[in-house]
């Protein structure tokens, strides 16, 4: 054998196995597609979640893997695999810890947001649980891939890896750039398929449900290479269907560090005219709020909202708003009762959910949709400006912006994969987005994903270490 260990993408997963096995003293080597490591893990901003962790404790925040992990399956509706989700509830401190030992800056602070480096709370947790690491995305990955240099644990770029070679149930190595190379462990770390339209319509055909104003912020890497070795051996896929998409406004094109954000003061109807959610409600869960009232709402704020927007910002800047006036995707009329007409919902349902609107935000307390907390989670004021002065705004609100996909191969609680009888097939593991049966049809929190990549990656590299120390 050529090597102890194959790991295909140097992303999140990859390197964290490559590392991890690397330091157990396997030979390793990455290949990795593109010009450049780091994947959507990159891109992302890194934020870990976990459970345990010496941050929390450093801050006083009690929690614990059973805590978690019973958060996790119960927003999921107990569909993910139980014994792969404890592993992660379970590992993912031990991660955090290693992480930092490798010389990760998570500092024990407070962070109102994913930008800032500490502990926040992104998503729907019951306690923070959001690790946010200097430099994002980015930093994370220098520092594995610091660690992987370190140990000589050699990387491939350019090199994409098109076949698994796989023999009597045992994994032997793989193709790469039409090359065998042998190992008797191999990971499969190749991240999802958001780049690849055909995988998307038929894996995860929801993520088309915003139609033209979709888009996807995907790493270039993400093919679903994952999908192809599954289908050349009959390997089990898990999550049919699932990823995340967050919910944004049918002009934008970039992620929101880029597009910016719409005005605080603003409120979604549907398309009855009338008030349906908090505007403010975590990407864990606004997707489906949308989903079940026909799949977009109407944003609807008023000419000093726009005013406000601050500028720098891709999309959602106070002249682009004007731009897109005159493009047809924001619709502006001087009332209330003429953009009801304008967006077809009906006026008295639309004025009468502005006049609440006003009362409850004005006030600081939503008791309808309990916006207040949201905001007052986030650290803002809850009262907000009441939406009053024309000219008045409506933008379509749709789930477009696809993030990342949840279909993977089908692994066990030591990221070991199987086949479609459910066997084991020996030494091949999968990790990250490859990975099928954790990351569910709800995205947990923000950290969700990345944790994900790195427990299971890390979890791979020990095992496949555990099996060349017994041979
Ligand atoms: C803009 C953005 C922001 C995000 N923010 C967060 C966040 O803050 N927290 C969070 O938890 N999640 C976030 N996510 C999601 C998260 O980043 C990813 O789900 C996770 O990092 C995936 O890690 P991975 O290792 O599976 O894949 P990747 O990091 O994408 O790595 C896969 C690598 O494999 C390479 N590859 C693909 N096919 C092959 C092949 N055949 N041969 C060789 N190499 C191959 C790819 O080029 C890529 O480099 C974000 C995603 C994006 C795009």
């Amino acid at each position: 054998m050529d090597y102890d260990l194959i790991v295909i993408g140097a992303g999140g997963a990859g390197l964290a196995a490559a590392v991890t096995a690397a330091q157990a003293g396997l030979s390793v080597i990455v290949f990795e597609s593109e010009t450049e490591i780091g994947g959507s893990t990159q891109l992302s901003a890194g934020m870990l979640t976990a459970a345990g962790t010496s941050v929390q404790r450093e801050l006083g925040v009690e929690d614990t893997a059973e805590r978690f992990y019973q958060h996790y399956m119960d927003l999921n509706q107990w569909r993910v695999l139980p014994g792969p989700t404890m592993a992660y509830c379970e590992e993912a401190a031990a991660v955090v810890e290693w992480l930092k030992e490798l010389g990760l800056e998570l500092p024990a602070q407070e962070s109102s947001s994913a930008h800032e480096p500490g502990l926040t709370r992104a998503g729907v947790e019951d306690v923070w649980r959001g690790h946010v690491p200097k430099d994002q995305g980015y930093g994370l990955v220098q520092v594995l891939d610091r660690a992987r240099r370190s140990l000589d644990a050699e990387l491939v770029l350019n090199t994409r890896v098109s076949e698994l070679l796989i023999v009597d149930g045992e994994v032997r190595g793989v193709i790469a750039d039409g090359v065998e190379v042998t190992a008797p462990n191999v990971l499969v770390a190749s991240g999802g398929f958001g780049q690849n339209p055909d995988l998307v319509a038929e894996l995860y055909p929801e993520a088309l449900g915003a139609g033209t104003y979709g888009f996807s912020v995907a790493a270039p890497g993400s093919r679903g290479d994952h999908i192809e070795f599954a289908r050349q051996h009959g390997l089990s896929l898990f999550g049919h269907g699932w990823g995340l998409l967050l919910v944004t406004a049918s002009f934008q094109r970039y992620h929101h560090w880029q597009s910016g954000f719409p005005p605080a003061s603003r409120m979604y109807v549907n398309a009855e005219g009338r008030r349906f959610m908090d505007e403010d409600a975590p990407y864990a869960i606004s997707p489906g709020i949308l989903k079940d009232n026909d799949g977009f709402a109407w944003a609807i704020f008023d000419e000093e909202a726009r005013l406000r927007l601050p500028s720098g910002y891709a999309d959602w800047n106070s002249e682009n708003i004007l731009d897109q006036v005159a493009l047809g995707l924001v619709h502006r009329d001087d009332s209330l009762p003429g953009l009801a007409v304008q967006i077809g919902v009906n006026a008295r349902s639309l004025e009468t959910s502005t006049a609440r609107f006003n009362q409850l935000m004005t006030e600081g307390v939503d008791s309808d949709f309990l916006r207040h907390q949201t905001l007052q989670a986030k650290g803002t004021d809850p009262r907000l400006a009441p939406i009053e002065n024309g000219p008045f705004y409506a933008v379509k609100m749709v789930p477009g912006e696809l993030v990342c996909t949840h279909t993977g191969l089908q692994i066990d609680a030591n990221a070991r994969v199987q086949n479609q009888f459910g066997e084991p097939v020996i030494g091949l593991y999968a990790a990250g987005e490859a990975a099928g049966g954790v990351l569910g049809e709800r995205y947990v929190g923000g950290g969700n994903s990345v944790a994900h990549a790195l427990t299971f990656g890390r979890l791979a590299g020990l095992h496949a270490a555990a099996r060349v120390a017994a041979s």
